[in-house]
């Protein structure tokens, strides 16, 4: 995503503000920015956020130099040369770890238990009767038939 707390430099080295996001969705429950597309909507850019272009043909990207390879037309998030930051890399071992550590503890599938309790027992036909219950239901109620007409 863009930084949008920092001004876009461009090529002359002229700080221009960040511009208002352009139909742009705000979702509070998110808090993520979508962009707002309908039928006959004109193109947006989802890199300067304005509309009447898309990202590929956008005049601010085009002047964006990558501060990872120098070059124009890109962004460093999206440069092809790969220089991860001692901190990325950090951040990806960690979240790897994560990963991992959380994949194996937590099986899905109750394990078999040699001698259960009757407390488990019970939890488990709990478990099998609302299962069975919910299927029964599911097959049971014909999505647009009409009940109470
Ligand atoms: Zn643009
Ligand atoms: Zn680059």
């Amino acid at each position: 995503m863009i930084d949008t707390n920092v001004n876009y430099v461009d090529s002359a080295g002229k700080d221009v503000p960040v511009q208002p996001l352009n139909r742009m969705l705000y979702l509070p429950v998110w808090d993520v920015y979508v962009p707002a597309s309908y039928k006959g909507a004109p193109p947006a850019c989802h890199f300067c956020r304005q509309v009447g272009h898309k990202r590929a043909v956008c005049p601010s990207l085009a002047k964006r130099q990558c501060f990872k390879c120098h070059k124009l037309g890109h962004t460093a998030r999206f440069c092809r040369v790969e220089e991860k930051s001692f901190e990325e890399a950090v951040n990806g071992y960690e979240a790897a770890q994560a990963r991992a550590t959380s994949g194996s503890s937590t099986g899905r599938k109750a394990p078999k238990q040699q001698n259960p309790s009757d407390e488990l027992q019970g939890l488990i036909k709990e478990q099998l009767a609302l299962q069975t219950a919910n299927a029964n239901a599911n097959a049971n109620s014909p999505s647009n038939a009409k009940v109470n007409d």
